[in-house]
């Protein structure tokens, strides 16, 4: 088999992290030579003595053995005779009054001495060690200086930590994101040529920030919009800018935007910004000073120069609620592009991309891998093309088919599900609850998706379970009985928890901010409350959490009065949904007991299992 079936796009993660480690490898090198060096040392001072015990030598003063010694306060150093050759020795003092009569009365030399002279003390004690270190910083700054450009070299512009291509990857290799790529349209026209671009009247941009979840593309998109514009591309992760002395982050950013106009028209591409722009308000604890400089001088540096030269800074996070809002001014990453976790078509288009450059099976059929694939991003189905050829290559065929497909998914799933996140036996038991609630509603309420999988298997670090429900098809719009019905269904895990245990947990939370969103929507959105009729309080979505003024969501002016009429048409809403989704399982009480013992059991309930314990057809048990 040949090599034929690899998609060669090795994930950037994994050169993001060499760097960090080689510094770590340097170091740790230097350390074991600095070890080394001074064992060595020690054991020099050492050889040429024989060290003795003070016994052993108050031993041979009585032998007269000792010919001839030298006594300070430390220690005593001589010549004895051993099988009739010559010794040198030393030992260390002891408080011994009788010492000088016995040396005396055994016919031996000696004389007294002050402990040690200057010049040795000065040798030993400063000039060695220090000579030493200077040979040591010498060493790695020598080295840091290829690997990562240089550790002392604050400042002067001689490190280069930030990367610099000129990718050939262009919009048609990042599948899907169609609107984000509509977005940054202008952005590739404005550096394609700047000046015309101003010419005809086009609005600069300055600053992009993407906003996504891992793995879906950010970083593949900044590049192709380099790609397509044909210019540089400078990148750099905002973990790299401090990780290393106060004050060099601050001086790596004004490097970095030197370089940039240099290379002017470019792309700089920041990853992982919130590492350097997290609110100040958030750090508390610590307020960490280094990381507010380098904001600073980032900050500085926007505002700074003068869009028309054609420099685009582009910055991904995942985490936008954490960013200062001073990042999202006007002249600063003023244009946000969201960069969505990929649906069915768009995970088939992902699929596509990656599968290129393999051969294919006849029967490989990417709907369906794509509709076996929820919640992937584009990274996972780099994974799971890559993962498949590999096992196609293992069997020794002749192309990559469907069975590898399934079984390199499967695997993928494998990883996301942590399974060693151990949780203790009676949070499971409220789990498999909490989520056979969920299911049973659903199963009850025509306007629900079927469910398709319950699983009390940890996922990430907030959900301890989840209950998959597949929609039968593809919706564009949804009725006000299905939207009424998914919230009842969010309440199923809470109501659940309460009829069992008496008793709720927190594990309900993020099922009611997400039923309160629902909520909300109904009343204030798709004007579906009957008291407030159809007017539109609300905008939907895009402008929720990244405005200048922080987190918020865009309203339409609305009078108290009415606020407090949609605050109790929401609550309204969510009471009843709640008392249904109760009814609902005080009637099936049985089913819940049986469901939620077989998923403490098996931890996993696939569709024909849940609908056999649904349909009572389950004696066998
Ligand atoms: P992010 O920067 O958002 O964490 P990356 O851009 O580093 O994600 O994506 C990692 C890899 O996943 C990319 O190199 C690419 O191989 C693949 N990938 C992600 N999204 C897509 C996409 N939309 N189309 C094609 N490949 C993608
Ligand atoms: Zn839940």
């Amino acid at each position: 088999m040949s090599n034929q079936f690899f998609n060669n796009k090795i994930d950037q993660n994994d050169n993001k992290k060499n760097r960090t480690n080689n510094a770590i490898k340097f170091f740790l090198v230097y350390a074991a030579i600095a070890i080394f060096m001074i064992y060595m040392y020690q054991s020099f001072l050492s050889s040429q003595k024989t060290t003795l015990s003070y016994s052993k030598f108050k031993q041979l003063v009585l032998q007269d053995k000792v010919k001839s010694c030298t006594l300070s306060d430390k220690y005593i150093k001589g010549v004895f005779t051993e099988d009739g050759s010559r010794k040198k020795f030393i030992t260390i003092a002891v408080n011994d009054p009788d010492l000088v009569k016995q040396l005396q009365k055994h016919n031996v030399d000696f004389s007294g001495t002050v402990s040690n002279t200057w010049l040795t003390n000065l040798i030993l004690g400063w000039i060695l060690p220090f000579g030493f270190l200077f040979f040591i910083w010498w060493l790695m700054s020598k080295k840091m200086k290829g690997a990562s450009g240089g550790l002392f070299g604050f400042g002067k512009g001689r490190y280069k930590i930030y990367t610099h291509e000129r990718p050939d990857v262009k919009f048609s290799d990042v599948a899907g994101e169609d609107e984000a790529k509509q977005e940054i349209e202008d952005v590739v026209d404005f550096l394609k040529d700047p000046v015309k671009f101003q010419r005809l009247g086009g609005r600069m941009p300055k600053g992009v920030l993407l906003v996504g979840a891992p793995g879906t593309g950010k970083t593949l998109l900044a590049k192709a919009t380099a790609g397509e514009a044909n210019v540089p591309f400078l990148s750099i992760s905002g973990s790299e800018f401090i990780e290393m002395f106060v004050g060099v982050g601050a001086s790596r950013v004004r490097d970095m935007f030197s370089e940039a106009k240099k290379l002017a028209p470019c792309i700089v591409f920041i990853d992982e910004i919130d590492a350097i722009g997290k609110s100040r308000a958030m750090g508390v604890v610590t307020s960490n000073d280094e990381r507010e400089q380098t904001l600073n001088q980032l900050l500085a540096e926007m505002d700074g120069f003068d869009s028309t030269i054609g420099v685009i800074i582009m910055a991904a996070t995942n985490r936008p609620e954490v960013l200062d809002p001073a990042l999202m001014r006007p002249g600063r990453f003023d244009k946000q592009v969201v960069v969505d976790k990929p649906d069915v078509k768009g995970r088939e288009a992902i699929l596509k991309v990656h599968a290129k450059d393999i051969v294919l099976g006849d029967d490989v059929d990417f709907e369906k891998i794509a509709h076996l694939t929820p919640g992937f991003v584009g990274a996972d189905l780099a994974n799971v093309v890559n993962e498949a050829a590999l096992l196609a290559v293992k069997d020794n065929s002749d192309a990559v088919h469907m069975n590898h497909f399934e079984e390199a998914i499967e695997r993928q799933i494998a990883g996301l599900q942590k399974k060693n996140r151990v949780i203790r036996g009676d949070e499971k038991k409220r789990v498999s609850y909490h989520e056979s609630g969920h299911a049973i509603v659903a199963y009850m309420l025509p306007g629900a998706d079927p469910v398709h999988k319950i699983s009390i298997i940890p996922r990430g670090l907030a959900a301890l379970g989840y209950t998959q429900q597949l929609p039968t098809e593809e919706k564009y719009l949804i009725t006000k009985s299905e939207m009424l019905d998914k919230l009842t269904v969010l309440f199923g895990g809470r109501a659940a928890e309460e009829i069992i245990f008496k008793d709720v947990s927190t594990g309900a939370q993020n099922d009611l901010s997400r039923a309160t969103d629902i909520a909300r929507a109904i009343v204030t959105q798709f004007g579906m409350s009957e008291k407030l009729g159809l007017p539109v309080f609300e905008k939907p979505g895009a402008s929720k959490y990244l405005t200048s003024e922080g987190i918020v969501t865009e309203k339409e002016n609305i009078s108290e009065k009415t606020q407090e009429i949609i605050d109790s048409e929401i609550s309204k809403i969510m009471n009843e949904c709640y008392n249904k989704a109760k009814n609902i399982l005080n009637n099936n009480r049985d089913k819940l007991e049986k469901l939620s013992s077989v998923l403490l059991d098996k931890e996993l309930v696939n569709e024909d299992e849940f609908k056999a314990i649904m349909e009572g057809d389950n004696e066998n048990k």
